[in-house]
């Protein structure tokens, strides 16, 4: 009792909380050290603890072993972001002169970072026709050091076939990295069906709530670095950049994981807040419940708005006629996401106006919000792309990407069924417009 007063009045904690080994009871940025030994055997990564929370704080291990968990991986890393896990996830295996192989259909910012700042960096990036197999093995070479695919590409709601996708890549020697933040572990766990990295945005399904910001990178300590030696020296050759470290030997199996942290968190340094992590945590403690309503919700909407002659039409993998049908049920077992994405019929000015007049549904640029979200990827997310490169990622002009929410689903095909009247009727749109304006002022 006395010693959480000192705490309280102190500012510091009691001896004991603040040891490298113990959990602390609030924010701190370094951790104490038993003696000049400790400290040493901590930075030569011989003892387990924590030193800099740039480099880890058991906040943000408890979020790192659940994600492992929940993935079916050996270990994890947060990163401050999606793109920033991304960015670990490449950087950790791919050096100047390197390339990796992608799926075309890919978030609007990975896109980016693959198609512009990777190359800046002379790291190619070879975007295969298409997410299927044989497409993917065709570029693969010598110089590759990955394959990406996202489970279910954003926005284009594409599925890949993860099971042959990680056979491609392990006949020629490279492992599969899946961003996995559309389909999350509670519909499809990619290491189960051989992918070797997993990566998140935590901000969107995971955490749930469209409040917080994170990303993690999930290994499954399965891919064999040693057998293709020459293709990684980073994780076999000692390590310059760590005091000629050699990942696989200090680490093992999770020797991918270690050099994220080692190098890629130590020096690029886009660390999770401790506070996020406990907030994305809150999250990750209802996911399961939240992606079943958001998926049955989905399906309302879905069939809605495939029954509804204003809408020209609609993607969901969960009707028979989807081409990414199979999939979904080899994969999803048939609970396809809740990303729906429609034609307004009238095209882009129809869109436009059934935007406009969403009341419930927010006009906003996330996913996997436990809201209902609408966005026009064609003018935001998709806008850096041209018109070729839209059409190749599965956004044309007239698509609405909506992200299903956890409301009462009469409440959701309520405000579509007026937005969508709205949309036929241009002068009561721009009425609607203003009054959805006026609303989302109050809200
Ligand atoms: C949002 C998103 C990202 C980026 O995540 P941030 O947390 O926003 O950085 C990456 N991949 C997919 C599929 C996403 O939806």
């Amino acid at each position: 009792m006395q010693q959480e007063t000192m705490a309280i009045h102190s500012g510091y904690e009691p001896e004991a909380t603040t040891r490298a080994v113990a959990v602390p009871i609030y924010q701190t940025v370094a951790y104490a050290f038993d003696s000049a030994e400790h400290g040493e055997a901590l930075f030569n990564l011989e003892a387990e603890g924590y030193r800099y929370s740039r480099i880890g704080n058991p906040t943000n291990a408890v979020l790192e072993r659940r994600v492992a968990a929940l993935e079916g991986g050996m270990e994890a890393l947060s990163a401050s972001s999606g793109q920033a896990a991304l960015n670990y996830a490449v950087l950790a295996i791919a050096q100047a002169g390197r390339n990796l192989v992608s799926v075309p259909q890919l978030y609007g910012t990975t896109h980016t970072l693959f198609a512009h700042v990777l190359p800046s960096l002379g790291i190619a990036v070879r975007f295969a026709e298409s997410d299927e197999p044989a497409a993917i093995a065709r570029l693969v070479d010598a110089d590759t050091c990955a394959v990406f695919c996202e489970s279910v590409g954003n926005p284009a709601g594409n599925i890949c076939d993860v099971e042959a996708l990680a056979a491609v890549a392990h006949d020629h020697g490279v492992p599969l990295i899946v961003d996995n933040t559309v389909a999350t572990p509670i519909l499809l766990r990619p290491i189960d069906y051989g992918a070797d990295i997993v990566v998140h945005s935590l901000t969107k399904f995971m955490g749930g709530h469209g409040t917080t910001l994170g990303g993690i990178v999930v290994d499954s300590g399965r891919f064999p670095w040693k057998k293709h030696a020459d293709r990684f020296p980073m994780l076999t050759r000692p390590d310059a950049s760590y005091h000629g470290l050699v990942y696989t030997d200090h680490f093992g199996p999770a020797a991918y994981i270690g050099r994220c942290r080692s190098v890629c968190q130590r020096t690029m340094g886009s660390v999770l807040s401790p506070l996020s992590a406990f907030l994305l945590l809150q999250g990750i403690e209802t996911v399961a419940l939240r992606v079943e309503r958001h998926v049955d919700n989905a399906r309302r909407v879905a069939e809605f708005l495939r029954n509804d002659p204003r809408a020209a039409w609609v993607n969901y993998a969960g009707f028979p006629d989807n081409p990414y049908h199979a999939l979904a049920r080899k994969y999803l077992a048939g609970r396809a996401c809740s990303l729906v994405t429609f034609g307004v019929r009238g095209g882009y000015h129809g869109g436009k106006r059934f935007y406009n007049a969403l009341r419930l549904v927010k006009r906003l640029v996330n996913l996997g919000d436990a809201k209902s979200l609408a966005c026009h990827p064609a003018s935001t997310t998709h806008r850096q792309m041209s018109p070729e490169e839209q059409c190749k990622a599965g956004v044309t002009p007239e698509t609405i990407r909506l992200s299903i929410g956890i409301e009462h689903i009469d409440d959701i095909i309520g405000d579509l069924d007026q937005a969508l009247d709205a949309a036929m009727a241009p002068g009561r749109g721009r009425l609607a417009a203003v009054r959805a304006g006026a609303a989302a002022g109050m809200r």
